[in-house]
């Protein structure tokens, strides 16, 4: 995987763990332009980097065994995973994750084989 896709799944992955934290009313949209305007140059997405830190989420009283805590723990698994060159690597085999799959479901931990497997289990 090049330097540019794996730019283009973490701005997935960031878009993803924005939705969910919007959704459960851990971020609100007023909150994050104010904070933006922090007289950097425009065009960097500041708030991006702040929410694909840790500390951001060390703030959030956050329930871990809901889905969305489910859900943002696989993403920063997956954000984890980018930086260590892991990303897109099946689990379970090891092997790549189609990258289709991967286009629809960033945080994918398996591959198709191996969910559907899961599944079936
Ligand atoms: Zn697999």
């Amino acid at each position: 995987m090049n330097k540019q896709e794996k730019e283009k799944y973490k701005k997935l992955l960031i878009k993803e763990k924005i939705r969910i934290l919007e959704a459960i009313g851990a971020l609100q949209k007023g909150n994050l332009e104010s904070s933006q305007t922090g007289g950097r140059s425009p065009g960097v997405p500041n708030h991006l980097a702040e929410l694909a830190s840790d500390n951001f989420e060390k703030n959030l009283d956050l329930d871990l065994a809901s889905s969305e805590g489910k859900l943002l723990a696989k993403i920063n698994n997956a954000l984890a995973k980018l930086d260590k060159n892991l990303f897109g690597v099946c689990e379970k085999c090891h092997k790549k994750i189609d990258q289709k799959r991967l286009r629809a479901l960033a945080y994918a931990e398996l591959c198709i084989t191996c969910q559907k497997k899961k599944e079936e289990t």
